[in-house]
């Protein structure tokens, strides 16, 4: 019995998933909320429906993590601490070092810390979850897993921008994109799906919530994504603009008076998208009701999925061609709305939706009908499995041993 738990600390969160690596069975998931911030909240499900839920300080990750464990033992979701054997973390930037996921041993920790100005808020929270695991667990083998590590097969004509080359080559401007993990899960799904290689296929992925990325995966390689340097642009997201023109920015800094540039990206990341446009709200849901009798919220909804299809037919133009689609997160899986739209406007490519199967909730469905010549897929998300198969596959290939941090 292997049991390895995936993490993913946020600045004042962190999310967790156990798992029975065997059979790959999630054994507890749950949430830690408002670490450092008065009126804590802990959540955690496990067994067959048992939930367990408090509000209490949490002062920091390291007390996090020491109440998770702890948790776990009364719980008796585990019975000693030694049966968790491998911990996997979601890091946000990997820069260009991070091309796949890594053991964790003090260079890993030091490079991820240096990669922080990539990610200011995220890095180092990815690190507190680290550290803190590793003060509890020192035997089991930790391992990073990176959001960006998926894109850095992208050719270079996709992931330089059209600035001056020295930016990229001083100071590592590039296309990084984000969700990687997310991309990557779905992509071995739907090709198992097709009963195909996935090195045959050419798919795209659309990875649909709060933040949102398409991304274009040629022979089982991210080939090209919609999120940049920042996971600010591509497509319109729940309060994030997406792609825009920036000298826009400097005019409108005039316009209301602002002083730096962060106060305007800031507009850029938390008033704009779904929110800015509608005025109603970040939620697809909201917008989606309001739609009817709003003519801003319905503008929101029809330049999202024009976004999406926009995408959609420019990764086909550049991968050549397109065996399958895939919709996944909160709006890809939940919305039958919003994936008939997008599909219907792809009718030129020979795709034709079922309706009947688009409308079906569950785990993993074809929603295209036989004879269409792309198919479309649901495919639930699950980037903590990812996480926990990244880290079974390191213990497993190289026997690697649990790493002292100094
Ligand atoms: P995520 O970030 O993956 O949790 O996705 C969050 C987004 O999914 C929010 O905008 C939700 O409104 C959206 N969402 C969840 N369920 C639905 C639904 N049934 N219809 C439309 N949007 C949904």
């Amino acid at each position: 019995m292997s049991k390895i738990i995936a993490i993913n600390a946020g600045s004042s969160s962190l999310k967790f998933k156990l798992f029975e690596m065997n059979t790959e069975q999630v054994l507890a998931q749950g949430l830690f909320d408002r670490i450092g911030l008065a009126q804590g909240a802990i959540k955690i499900k496990y067994g067959a429906d048992e939930e367990f839920k408090t509000n209490e300080e949490i002062k920091d990750h390291s007390y996090a993590v020491k109440r998770l464990l702890g948790l776990m033992l009364n719980l008796e979701i585990i019975h000693e601490f030694s049966e968790i054997k491998g911990v996997g973390h979601r890091v946000v930037a990997g820069g260009e070092y991070f091309k796949r996921s890594v053991a964790i041993n003090s260079k890993v920790i030091r490079k991820i810390n240096s990669l922080a100005e990539y990610a200011p808020i995220h890095n180092p929270a990815n690190l507190m979850g680290i550290k803190a695991f590793k003060n509890i667990l020192p035997t089991a083998t930790a391992v990073a897993v990176f959001d960006t590590s998926f894109h850095q097969t992208m050719p270079k004509e996709n992931y330089i921008f059209s600035v001056p080359y020295e930016w990229y080559q001083k100071y590592g401007v590039r296309r990084y994109g984000a969700h990687g993990t997310s991309h990557r899960y779905v992509a071995d799904v739907a090709a198992s799906m097709l009963k195909r290689p996935l090195k045959e296929l050419k798919l795209i992925s659309c990875h649909l919530g709060a933040g949102a990325s398409i991304c274009a995966i040629k022979n089982g390689k991210s080939f090209d994504t919609s999120m940049g340097f920042t996971p600010l642009t591509g497509i319109t997201m729940a309060t994030r603009s997406g792609d825009t023109d920036v000298a826009m920015i400097a005019f409108m800094m005039q316009k209301l008076d602002m002083h730096s540039m962060p106060e305007a990206i800031y507009d850029l990341n938390k008033k704009s998208g779904l929110l800015g446009i509608s005025g109603v709200s970040s939620d697809m849901r909201d917008v989606m009701e309001e739609s009817t009798t709003n003519f801003r919220a319905q503008l929101a909804v029809d330049i999202f999925v024009k976004d999406i299809v926009k995408y959609i037919g420019s990764y086909t133009a550049e991968m050549g061609g397109v065996d399958g689609i895939i919709f996944t997160a909160g709006i890809g899986e939940n919305s039958a709305e919003i994936r008939s739209a997008v599909l219907k406007r792809l009718s030129y490519m020979g795709i034709e939706v079922d309706e009947e199967k688009n409308l079906l909730r569950g785990e993993n469905i074809v929603i295209s009908t036989s004879s269409s010549k792309v198919k479309a897929f649901v495919i639930p998300t699950d980037e903590e499995l990812m996480i926990a198969r990244d880290v079974d596959k390191i213990m497993k290939k190289k026997n690697v041993k649990s790493a002292k941090l100094v």
